[in-house]
């Protein structure tokens, strides 16, 4: 399969891995969007988070506790989670993924 984040998990492509277990990894984001902009996505392929809930929904808790183990070692006050499902949320890499931001302030409505 040609997946860019399976490759990154392979370590066939190189990322700035910040945490790994047998499930999920973590990495930061190409393009920071903050200044704490890290992804975490399950090691298995999946296309996205609706797909890993359905599939295997533990791997989903999995995945946000990979993010609060993270904030916590960061010593984030605060951070969001953003997750894009489908092209017309925002979705560019189909390979499910939570967007944990951290480090400036945040609006709402988002954009
Ligand atoms: P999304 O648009 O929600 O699918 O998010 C995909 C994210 O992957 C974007 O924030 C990109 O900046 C990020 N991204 C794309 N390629 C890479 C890469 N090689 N390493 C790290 N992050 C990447
Ligand atoms: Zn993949």
């Amino acid at each position: 399969m040609d997946c860019l984040f399976c490759k990154i998990v392979a370590g066939n492509i190189p990322a700035q891995i910040v945490a790994k277990n047998d499930f999920v990894t973590a990495f930061n984001d190409i393009t920071p969007q903050a200044p704490t902009h890290i992804l975490i996505i399950p090691n298995q392929h999946f296309e996205n988070i609706g797909q890993v809930a359905i599939k295997d929904e533990k791997l989903v808790g999995q995945m946000f506790q990979m993010a609060e183990e993270i904030a916590v070692d960061k010593k984030l006050t605060g951070y969001r989670t953003v997750l894009n499902t489908g092209a017309s949320a925002g979705q560019s890499v189909f390979h499910a993924h939570i967007h944990l931001l951290a480090g400036r302030a945040f609006a709402w409505p988002p954009g």
